[in-house]
């Protein structure tokens, strides 16, 4: 069978085509500029080059009208007819309290979907529309929703819970939900079959560093912590987001510079980060080549950086009472070996430690494995997430359940 997986923003809609015999990827692209002058697909069939076609899409309804005439096209589609996609599968940002899996999609479920879309405003109404548009073009394909926040919903209470009046948890579901669960969940997933162990018997730390990145602590296969909290913003310096800051700076901000809550949340989410600090870049990239050069606020927002990543290595080794096994992941944890020595450099009192070898050269076709000793106390492993497979395998349990 083939999945679409989708995965849509508010002006984009990305999307894979996978064999569900092989997992292998069949075709992959996305849909630029939706309801945007210029808009354009970008589509690129396995084995083969990327193509740009022109057209405007107005609505996501149209950009997958182009997306199923792309993967029907004779000469650089992938299908025949759109009979052979199975089923469709939905990155959906926010689930809320309401779903601790991956679910089906049907009326009722659209229904909870649409009502948190107070809680992420800016993703769900996004996902809501390719959601949509899909069930519109293809009525009798089935759709699963899998969320960014279902993986974290195993968190105790005293994980979750901030400690502000408990009226604002009752009244506005104000609680960390984190985010980033489905590629932790699929990272700790991998780590336990790497290691040839069950997930059941491990305490693994998961570290997703990216533009966006969260640190969770899966214990015995469940989060029970993660660095997001009710929104992306908290955890750990990001690119452009702040990360935890003490919440007395907002209001103290406001009145200095005479800011609204929607400028000074401008300012935490879109100038702040290891762009705010080093007047840089949010990029790595960018930041790295700086410090070499030897600008000052460059190597300062690393250090920042990497320093935080270890105060949330430590703080979970301890909410979990010991460490078998810590994972780093996406365009920062499978890219640069200096954050993840950094990060691990002071954990040599536990008896972990980094093979530099096999840190600056990861083996394997798929830049995966194992960067700690032989002799280290707990495994440490870079694994390439992958969010798509993880929908990908989500669906096709809930295709078999139902
Ligand atoms: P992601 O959000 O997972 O796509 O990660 C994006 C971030 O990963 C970029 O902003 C870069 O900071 C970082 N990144 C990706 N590739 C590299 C690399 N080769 N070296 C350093 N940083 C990288």
């Amino acid at each position: 069978m083939k999945v679409l997986v989708i995965n849509a923003g508010s002006s984009s809609l990305k999307y894979q085509l996978i064999n569900t015999e092989d997992e292998s990827v069949l075709a992959r692209g996305n849909a630029e500029r939706i309801g945007i002058p210029g808009s354009c697909l970008k589509h690129e069939p396995a084995g083969k080059d990327r193509i740009e076609l022109k057209a405007e899409f107005k609505d996501h309804t149209d950009a997958i009208k182009m997306v199923m005439d792309a993967l029907l096209h004779p000469e650089y589609g992938v299908i025949k007819d759109m009979s052979e996609i199975g089923a469709v599968g939905h990155r959906v940002v926010h689930g809320g309290e309401k779903f601790s899996e991956s679910v089906l999609i049907d009326d009722e479920v659209m229904g909870a979907i649409k009502e948190n879309i107070e809680l992420a405003p800016l993703h769900n109404p996004a996902n809501i529309m390719g959601i949509e548009a899909c069930r519109k073009i293809m009525p009798d394909v089935p759709n699963t929703a899998v969320f960014d926040t279902a993986f974290h919903q195993t968190m105790p209470k005293k994980a979750f819970l901030y400690a502000v009046p408990y009226e604002a948890y009752e009244k506005y579901g104000v609680r960390r939900y984190g985010f980033h669960g489905t590629s932790h969940k699929y990272v700790a997933l991998r780590a336990a079959q790497i290691l040839n162990r069950p997930i059941e018997s491990l305490k693994i730390i998961t570290c997703h560093l990216g533009n966006g990145s969260s640190i969770t602590a899966v214990k015995h296969g469940k989060s029970i912590d993660t660095s997001m909290g009710f929104t992306p913003l908290e955890g750990l310096p990001m690119g452009t987001r702040s990360g935890n800051i003490d919440p007395a700076i907002i209001s103290y901000m406001m009145e200095k510079e005479n800011l609204t809550s929607e400028e000074v949340n401008r300012i935490l989410n879109k100038q702040s980060g290891v762009l705010g600090l080093s007047g840089v870049s949010s990029d790595f990239r960018d930041l790295f080549k700086a410090a070499a050069e030897g600008v000052e606020r460059a190597k300062i927002a690393l250090d920042v950086f990497v320093y935080q990543v270890e105060k949330f290595i430590g703080a979970y080794t301890v909410a979990m009472g010991g460490v078998d096994c810590i994972v780093f992941t996406a365009g920062i944890g499978e890219n640069t070996p200096e954050i993840r020595k950094g990060a691990c450099s002071n954990l040599g009192f536990m008896g972990i430690k980094i093979d530099d070898e096999k840190n600056n050269n990861i083996p394997g076709k798929y830049k995966e494995g194992i960067i700690s000793t032989d002799d280290s106390k707990a495994d440490v492993l870079v694994i390439p997430t992958n969010e798509e497979l993880m929908i990908v395998r989500e669906t096709m349990e809930l295709l078999e359940k139902n």
